[in-house]
């Protein structure tokens, strides 16, 4: 505990790190052992991914890991391979008329329509486009930081190791994990949309909690090593974040749970109901959702909120698709 109190007060104020729900106290996630960390109460340890793969050991609720189909490094039937060069290509020429069509993917539009020959048009370009048709972090970009609230971090996308928001402010304490221990920062315009939402929920008689929100590169660095330590790097991938490729490095995320349950555990409650329902009135989506695996690459999460300001998130929630296709469709420049 010492090594983390120490840890924490050499973290600049804007550059907080976060732990876990409720009251329970900090633990250093590069240094607890899996079996400490299941020993913990539910919902005790300091990170959302050591706890995750902890409890997704214990159950198998349909939020955790283990419930998940396993992402392996990028999903091979999406993927371009040595098999797919024996493929009859099939003629794109339709493709073109695709708003986001672009020339130089041809081959790859082609190549993943004659293995994925039920998607639409519409969802092999923009599959294309995000990079789907090759695995995962293959030939990724910088995120573009221009786009503002609607930059996209995935696993194409990646944030530099410096950077952090400098219009930060902490979320306001009224809405913090009871007992939690360490500052609660999100970009201003989040901040403000996330306590919105808070409200609105308890004027709904539902108590949302923060628990999570900005995470600098380093801490996400320490925190994914830990669990390519204990999984491997491809289980590692399908749960946590690499370093850089953190949406909670945009300080536009923020992970939730209740008075009486964990985030773990937030998909049971009549909030994670409201949340599901609501939240992109206030401009949030659940970013990572059970049917999306195989976009996102990443196991459900009901608990990771990202805000993307209420246009984008009422398309998204009315259409059913994820962030990742509605940055590739609407807001890249291609
Ligand atoms: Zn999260």
């Amino acid at each position: 505990m010492k090594r983390i109190i120490a840890l924490l007060a050499g973290f600049a104020v804007t550059t907080c790190i976060l732990t876990g729900c409720t009251p329970d106290p900090v633990q250093d996630p590069g240094t607890s052992s899996p079996e400490e960390i299941t020993s913990s109460a539910s919902e005790a340890v300091s990170s959302e991914e050591i706890q995750s793969q902890a409890e997704s050991s214990q159950e198998a609720p349909s939020q955790t890991v283990s419930s998940k189909p396993v992402v392996s490094q990028g999903n091979p039937s999406q993927f371009v391979s040595s098999e797919t060069t024996s493929l009859v290509l099939p003629d794109v020429t339709d493709l073109k008329d695709q708003p986001h069509y672009r020339e130089e993917l041809t081959k790859r539009y082609a190549t993943y329509k004659a293995k994925n020959p039920k998607l639409t048009n519409e969802q092999i370009v923009t599959r294309v486009n995000i990079g789907l048709d090759q695995p995962y972090y293959t030939g990724a970009t910088p995120t573009d930081l221009s786009d503002g609230i609607l930059m996209v971090v995935n696993k194409y996308h990646y944030l530099p190791e410096d950077y952090q928001p400098e219009n930060m402010e902490l979320v306001d304490k009224k809405y913090w994990s009871v007992g939690f221990p360490v500052p609660l920062y999100m970009q201003m315009e989040a901040k403000l949309a996330f306590e919105s939402l808070c409200e609105g929920g308890l004027a709904e008689g539902m108590t949302i909690l923060a628990r999570s929100g900005f995470r600098d590169y380093a801490f996400q660095k320490r925190i994914y090593n830990n669990y390519v330590s204990m999984d491997g790097r491809e289980k590692a991938d399908t749960y946590s974040a690499r370093p850089g490729y953190s949406e909670h490095q945009t300080g536009l995320a923020m992970d939730v749970c209740t008075d009486t349950h964990g985030y773990l555990q937030f998909y049971k409650t009549e909030e994670a109901k409201w949340v599901k329902k609501n939240a992109h009135t206030y401009g949030f989506i659940i970013r990572y959702t059970e049917e999306d695996v195989s976009i996102t690459g990443y196991s459900a999460e009901a608990w990771h909120l990202r805000y993307v300001g209420v246009e984008a998130a009422t398309y998204i929630y009315e259409n059913g698709i994820t962030f990742d296709e509605y940055h590739a469709r609407f807001v890249a420049q291609n």
